[in-house]
């Protein structure tokens, strides 16, 4: 068996934000030479996510709406979690609704994926360093 481990790193400008990140993943899976086995991708905080979903712009702001009205980030007095000091209590729900992980399988040495399916990384507490990981085993 093979296996091959990556690092992506991100620092946003915006707290919110959503990234195209397919690009990326098929290079790792180019790299590492694997034709049959999968390919997980998380990311590696509690405020951010890594989903699939269509490359649209419409929908991204969709997505972004739609988390503020779950979990609106203010008033931050609104989460007991920023009783702690924290004033991301909003961000930790929204990592959760959106998911920590993705796995796609590897099909003749590329992502096989359904239509219009892409990889995403969302960042919710964004403007400070944070790395997503790549891990792809197969043969
Ligand atoms: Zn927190």
């Amino acid at each position: 068996m093979k296996s091959l481990t990556r690092y992506l790193t991100f620092n946003t400008q915006k707290r919110i934000d959503f990234i195209n990140i397919t690009k990326d993943v098929e290079e790792a899976v180019k790299e590492s030479g694997i034709k049959e086995g999968l390919c997980l991708i998380n990311a590696m905080h509690i405020t951010a996510s890594v989903f699939i979903n269509d490359a649209e712009d419409g929908l991204l702001k969709d997505f972004a709406n739609w988390l503020e009205s779950l979990a609106p980030s203010e008033p931050i007095s609104r989460y007991n979690h920023n009783l702690t000091g924290e004033e991301n209590g909003d961000s930790h729900l929204k990592r959760t609704v959106m998911g920590r992980e993705v796995v796609v399988a590897i099909t003749n040495g590329r992502l096989d994926f359904g239509p219009w399916e892409q990889i995403f990384y969302g960042e919710f507490d964004g403007q400070r360093r944070k790395r997503v990981l790549i891990k792809i085993i197969g043969e």
